[in-house]
């Protein structure tokens, strides 16, 4: 599937920060490392309704 620059961009937003909360989740055994954990997975949740929006109206993707 071809994407364009916009939709790249969406996802390296989302992908920066679900990295630092798997990163975080992962060095620590702790609360605040759970909560990261289950705000990662919220992120993933958010940026595949973000991109599918995007797919939705954008022309050049596809
Ligand atoms: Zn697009």
């Amino acid at each position: 599937m071809k994407t364009c620059r916009r939709f790249e961009a969406i996802r390296a937003g989302y992908m920066r920060d679900i990295q630092y909360l798997n990163d975080h989740a992962e060095r620590r055994h702790s609360p605040a490392a759970a909560a990261s954990a289950n705000i990662a997975r919220g992120a993933r949740h958010r940026m595949a309704q973000a991109l599918n929006h995007h797919l939705r109206r954008c022309r050049e993707c596809g």
